[in-house]
């Protein structure tokens, strides 16, 4: 190498060093300056908080505070994320200081929103919220509330091994090379002069500058401020037994005297009368006029209910625009009088504007109805539900609970579905099958043949090949299959109710789909799988008397090796109705022709039934329906 290559290469070493010697000024510079705009940003906060002095606190978050069902909690969820992103603090949570029989602990009752968190929440159980935190009376959290002072600490790995022990060390290297915070920032808080918990901040810079202690300070004291209220408002809410809008006592009044007038009832063995009542169309008069009319109507019917009512009566407002009246001591006759007057009054009482309104009202009566004061609440709401069916403004007596028939409920289902709208039924034909149900109790043709040809009928509407008459032969199949395995009498009510309704998804299968020209993709076939299921459970969930059905529906594509749908549950975890379901099912369906084979022979599709028992269905059920089947064709 000659000399002035020598030369040249120590140059070129020289502008390397200088660049990065230049390089890092420039970053020292930048952090420099950042530092700096933090600081003034810090001082400019602290001089708008000291003016306007209410950021937590605005007029209009106390009002959200007023109306929320949980003021504390939505309160403390306002302040972590109030903070979080202020000054660069990266994430905010709060922890309430606890005691129980095993002394003192802390729990985290708001965070904010948080990736990491949320990367956390995935490796523990119980999730970080539900974490019992040890409170060690000589750590940092103690000094910060002891000394009422705000503590700061670089040392995150130990903060984060202390709330969270359990965590293993690499998930805290995780969480670490996840996070940029430097610091955290422990800023005691106390409400009424009680130590209430810890507001805790991630911080981006490894310092605590004056003016930044200055403004957590204050901030703490907007946060005690709002927890106050919010715990104010709390403990307002939980004392208070009437409704704001009617002066009517509210649900939770109304709860408490049901359950102190069911023990005087059960004790003196006397009746009592429970009126339910619910504005009709009120839904029309917000539409029309606004809410605030709306709200008229209501207070109206309360106003109605309060001159109606004996001074031992009690009326309340459950929620919404539904009320119950509770009458001591009057059986279902006196109770159907009041009623009577009570509906005569809503509807001769117009109002201005709105003009006349009416009620649908239902009655029950404890100890005549049912002894179960459950069973009583859901009559009462059923015959109220009956007197909107058969067209509103009327009172409709409650059924007592054992003479509620399974053909009942399929019919009353069916309206709800129906009248719904909420699947695609041409309004003409929907109206058509409704006044046939309606009527079905006084026609010559029993009830249930009524039901079984209208699920035929629906069944037709997505399956042009269903037999007519497919649906009263599954029903009696899976009925003797249900006998041959003791099934109570109300589990085989449910499954008739079950059978008729199960396939009602169909109904809605997207058009998008079921129309599409090319051929479909794995999503699109599993969706035409599963969407039927998934979608009778959206229909029939609003319909509150056949909840317990529902579970029976959802499972019956459900195989008994795990690997059917939606939930892919496995042996006898699936309701035995559900099994019943699918293997009728099943076999129905292969005496019917599809598009891509021919309808099989009983025989053949017993063969076929038998070649998935222990896989599709356990190998009991697949004997006893085979032997069922067989007696039948012999
Ligand atoms: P139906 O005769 O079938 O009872 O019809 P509806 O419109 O009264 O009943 P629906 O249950 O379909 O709707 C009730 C509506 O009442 C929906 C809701 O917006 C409205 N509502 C509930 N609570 C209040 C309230 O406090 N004030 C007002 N103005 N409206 C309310
Ligand atoms: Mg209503």
């Amino acid at each position: 190498m000659g000399f002035f290559d020598k030369i040249n290469e120590i140059r070129s070493k020289i502008t390397e060093v200088e660049s990065a010697i230049y390089g890092g000024k420039q970053e020292y510079l930048e952090i420099y300056e950042r530092n700096l705009q933090l600081e003034k940003e810090i001082e400019q906060r602290t001089m708008e908080l000291n003016l306007a002095n209410k950021r937590i606190l605005t007029l209009q978050h106390i009002w959200e505070m007023m109306n929320s069902s949980k003021p504390l909690l939505s309160v403390l969820d306002k302040i972590v994320n109030s903070i979080k992103g202020e000054l660069g603090y990266m994430h905010s949570v709060i922890i309430r200081k606890e005691h129980d029989d095993n002394g003192e602990f802390m729990t985290i009752i708001a965070q904010s929103n948080n990736r990491i968190i949320d990367f956390l929440n995935e490796k523990l159980t119980p999730p970080l919220h539900m974490q019992r935190i040890e409170y060690d009376t000589e750590g940092r959290f103690a000094e910060a509330l002891i000394h009422k002072k705000i503590v700061q600490s670089n040392d995150l790995r130990g903060a984060i091994s202390y709330v969270i022990p359990g965590l293993s060390e690499e998930n805290i290297d995780n969480v670490l090379s996840k996070m940029s915070s430097k610091s955290i920032i422990i800023i005691p808080i106390y409400t009424r002069q009680k130590p209430f918990g810890w507001l805790v901040v991630l911080s981006s810079r490894d310092t605590l500058t004056d003016s930044e202690t200055d403004f957590l300070s204050m901030f703490a004291q907007q946060v005690e401020m709002a927890i106050t209220i919010a715990d104010l408002f709390d403990a307002v809410k939980e004392q208070a037994v009437t409704d704001g809008l009617t002066g009517l006592y509210n649900r939770r009044y109304f709860e408490e005297y049901l359950d102190k007038e069911v023990k005087r009832a059960q004790r003196q063995n006397q009746p009592f009368s429970i009126i339910g009542i619910d504005l009709d169309f009120l839904k029309k008069i917000n539409d029309a006029y606004g809410h605030a009319y709306g709200d008229i109507a209501i207070k109206a019917v309360a106003d109605i209910l309060k001159h109606n009512a004996r001074t031992v009566d009690t009326a309340a407002r459950l929620g919404g625009e539904e009320f119950s009246v509770i009458l001591p001591g009057v059986d279902s006759k006196g109770a159907m009088v009041a009623a009577e007057r009570i509906r005569k009054a809503i509807e001769e009482t117009p109002l201005d504007t709105i003009g006349h309104i009416t009620a649908s009202i239902g009655v029950g009566t404890f100890l005549e109805h049912s002894d179960n004061i459950e069973e009583i609440i859901e009559l009462t709401d059923q015959a109220m539900y009956q007197s909107k069916r058969n067209g509103r403004n009327r009172v409709t007596i409650a059924k007592p609970a054992s003479e509620t028939s399974w053909q009942e409920v399929a019919v009353h289902a069916f309206i709800d579905v129906l009248s719904k709208h909420n699947i695609p039924v041409d309004k003409q034909l929907s109206d058509e099958i409704c006044e046939k149900l309606r009527n079905s109790n006084n026609q010559t043709e029993p009830q249930r043949e009524i039901l079984y040809s209208i699920a035929d009928m629906m069944t037709k509407i997505y399956n042009p090949l269903h037999a007519k008459g497919a649906i009263k032969s599954k029903v009696q199949v899976a009925v003797s299959l249900a006998k041959r395995f003791d099934l109570s009498k109300e589990e085989i009510d449910k499954l008739r109710v079950a059978i008729l309704l199960y396939d009602i998804g169909n109904l809605v299968l997207p058009q998008e789909i079921l129309q599409k020209a090319g051929p479909l993709t794995d999503d699109e076939r599993q969706h035409i799988k599963e969407h039927p299921v998934i979608a009778a459970r959206e229909i029939l969930k609003p319909i509150s008397y056949i909840q317990d059905i529902l579970p029976i529906i959802e499972h019956h594509h459900e195989n008994w090796d795990g690997t059917g749908y939606p939930n892919r549950i496995s042996k006898d975890e699936i309701p035995l109705s559900s099994q019943i379901i699918l293997i009728v099912d099943s076999y129905f369906a292969l005496l019917e022709q599809r598009a891509y084979r021919s309808k099989l022979s009983p025989q053949e599709a017993l063969a076929e039934i038998k070649k998935d028992a222990g896989k599709k269905w356990n190998s009991t059920l697949v004997n006893e329906f085979v032997t069922l089947i067989e007696n039948d064709m012999n």
